[in-house]
């Protein structure tokens, strides 16, 4: 069966040109880079070059404020424990209440830990409480940390405004720009980011690699201690097939930006939404319909069950994915629309669909002919449904 791909905020297909740009570096060019050889040393020329292409991609000013790290995660764990470790007298963190677990479970820690945490709340088109942020912010701010755009709904944050209020306070600003890079311009000079955390397996590089980027003259200390690797800012030998994968990529995303793919993908994603709520009944959209990544739309289904919904999908090879976490026997709805106040009987029957350059209209329109009749059926065996009846 033909599979149709719509959960690319998960992961992408890494490029086959990025897949060739990394073979040499596993059996060829397999040499250390920070050897004195030329065979191995040379390989820092191809991990200079993807530094540059991914500084590009995110308009830094100079290429050595990119840490190549194994991870999106690794790198909000490194930005939050640098800020804290280099600040030691400030207590006070900010961070929203709708970000990746990657920053959540440092700032739960680190609240275990005595700091005081405050979780900005959002309204109810997933859009960050600025007021409230400006009421808590002070002098003992040592981070403020703020995705680019949401993973579940793709809704962006104003994040150059909190920058600069960030900056006002003496605080430093960190963004998880993980679900923004490669989808909608990014530039960290222009918006005044302090440190930004980014990830290649979300923008079609592979698994298990991913960047730190941290403004020159930023204070910085070190997650992991080791070796000299990345000017001792992250130790570890350099990965250079994967890293030479993320410069590929970075440089394959930079050129979509421009030649007119966003607004492509945009178009098929406002179809399939558009399709969706014409043919079905009690639907929803969540997220920010003004101020959204071009490939996300997240879509409340009432009265039923999200992982209902994905399983019959799944029978037609359609890949989406659903906030909820099944935890213990009950079914959580996802912490990102709880904190927008999305009513339980259509949190729980919340699906997202992501999709990518590669997404064709042919797909949008299965999707299309395919999950009315679902959602039809599902509501007729449904407890909570009034067409259950
Ligand atoms: N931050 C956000 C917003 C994400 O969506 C993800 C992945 O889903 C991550 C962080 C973690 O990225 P990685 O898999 O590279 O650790």
């Amino acid at each position: 069966m033909k599979v149709i791909y719509m959960d690319n905020n998960a992961t992408t297909q890494c490029s086959p040109a990025v897949v060739e740009a990394m073979l040499p570096y596993f059996s060829e060019k397999y040499g250390n880079a920070s050897s004195m050889h030329a065979f191995g040393g040379n390989n820092r020329h191809a991990i200079d070059a993807a530094r540059k292409s991914t500084a590009e991609l995110i308009g830094a000013a100079y290429p050595d404020e990119i840490i190549f790290t194994s991870c999106a995660t690794e790198s909000d764990n490194t930005a939050i424990f640098s800020a804290v470790r280099t600040q030691p007298r400030k207590k006070h963190l900010i961070t929203s209440a709708v970000e990746h677990p990657a920053i959540m479970e440092p700032y739960k820690y680190l609240e275990s830990q005595g700091y005081r945490i405050d979780f900005i709340g959002v309204d109810e088109f997933g859009r960050f409480d600025m007021e409230r942020f400006k009421s808590v912010i002070d002098e003992d701010t040592a981070l403020v940390s703020v995705m680019w755009a949401n993973s579940e709904t793709g809704t962006i944050f104003p994040v150059a405004e909190i920058a600069r209020i960030a900056h006002e306070h003496g605080a430093l600003f960190h963004t998880d720009a993980v679900q923004a890079v490669g989808k909608i311009p990014v530039n960290v000079k222009a918006a005044g980011i302090d440190m930004l955390s980014l990830s290649a397996h979300k923008f079609h590089g592979p698994k298990g690699v991913g960047a730190l980027y941290v403004r020159r003259g930023t204070r910085f200390m070190p997650f992991m201690l080791g070796g000299h690797q990345e000017k001792r800012r992250r130790a570890g030998t350099e990965n250079v097939p994967y890293v030479v994968g993320l410069g590929k990529a970075s440089e394959l995303a930079l050129a979509r930006l421009s030649d007119g793919t966003p607004a492509r993908i945009a178009a098929l994603r406002d179809r399939l939404e558009q399709g969706i709520l014409a043919a079905v009944p009690d639907v929803k959209v969540n997220g920010d319909p003004a101020c959204r990544v071009p490939n996300t739309t997240n879509i409340s289904f009432g009265y039923i069950e999200g992982e209902s919904i994905l399983m019959y999908l799944n029978d037609f090879g359609i890949c989406a994915s659903s906030g909820s976490a099944c935890t213990s026997g009950s079914l959580e709805p996802s912490h990102v629309l709880r904190a927008m106040g999305v009513p339980f009987q259509f949190a729980h029957g919340s699906i997202r669909f992501s999709l990518s350059d590669q997404t064709t209209e042919e797909e949008v329109n299965t999707v299309l002919k395919e999950l009315p009749p679902i959602i039809e059926r599902l509501r007729k065996i449904s407890p909570f449904s009034r067409l259950a009846a």
